[in-house]
């Protein structure tokens, strides 16, 4: 199954609107795939901004919501309030939220299956800890976040995965391809035994962590890297290159993915 390549921002706690309307500039000069998909992740402050001025082939993402539908949360936002203002993705269970503001699995996995049912659609961020890896639990933390998530929600269609390593966010050090490929390779593998076939097949698994123009070309050749959540880089002009890095060259076949 082809599954479409998407690419997404996250600007973090970055950004004010002069920064914004510099950004906007260079998202509209550059050129995207048609068959590309492309959100920014935007500040919640800016979510009206950004939606205002965006070109019509990005979308854009809120980097968090709640679990409810609204009351007494202060300074939360709901995904009504996001659809109220033409948003259409959120990231949930960014690597950040869980460490900083200690969000659980359980919490990720209930907002993940409101903000579905309120019909957003969810980027939703798993990884592992350098501690992890170097211990060998690479898998076990991917996929016991993403049982969370499947212990709560039946449809998995609005649903894409970033796997993030949280020792290759804003570190500079990238997963190599192959370690990036065995880690997505496994996944879907387990969401082939656990959750269906068919989800395994068609769920996107972007790669996230340090990617860089330089780096994404490679990245993107492998054959379950759907796409990549960017965080430092797509706030400069490079990043339309990453949007643009599985872009093939006419000589090349398509056989290189599912
Ligand atoms: C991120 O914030 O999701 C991320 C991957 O950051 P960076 O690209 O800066 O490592």
């Amino acid at each position: 199954m082809e599954r479409t390549f998407i690419v997404g921002g996250n600007w973090k706690m970055n950004g004010d609107r002069k920064g914004i309307d510099e950004i906007i500039k260079f998202l509209r000069a550059g050129s995207i795939p048609a068959n590309n998909e492309v959100y920014i992740g935007v500040p919640s402050i800016y979510l009206d901004y950004v939606q205002q001025r965006k070109p019509k082939n990005i979308e854009v993402a809120a980097q968090n919501c709640y679990k409810v539908e609204k009351g007494a949360f202060t300074g939360e936002i709901s995904p009504d309030m996001l659809k109220d203002l033409g948003v259409k993705w959120v990231i949930l269970g960014h690597s950040e939220r869980r460490a900083i503001f200690g969000e659980s699995d359980e919490l990720i996995a209930e907002k993940t299956a409101h903000a579905l049912e309120k019909g957003l659609k969810v980027i939703l961020c798993v990884g592992e800890t350098l501690n992890e890896r170097e211990s060998g639990k690479t898998n076990e933390v991917v996929f016991r976040q993403t049982k969370a998530v499947a212990d709560k929600i039946k449809d998995w269609k609005n649903v894409v995965i970033a796997y993030e390593p949280v020792w290759a966010i804003g570190t500079g050090k990238t997963a190599t391809p192959e370690q990036a490929q065995e880690v997505h390779d496994s996944l879907r593998k387990w969401i082939a035994d656990n959750i269906s076939k068919e989800v395994a097949e068609s769920i996107r698994i972007q790669y996230g962590g340090s990617v860089t123009a330089a780096n994404a070309k490679e990245l993107a050749k492998q054959k379950d890297i759907d796409g990549f959540l960017v965080g430092g880089a797509s706030l400069k002009p490079e990043f339309v290159d990453i949007i643009n890095a599985n872009a093939k060259k006419p000589e090349e076949s398509k056989e290189s993915k599912k």
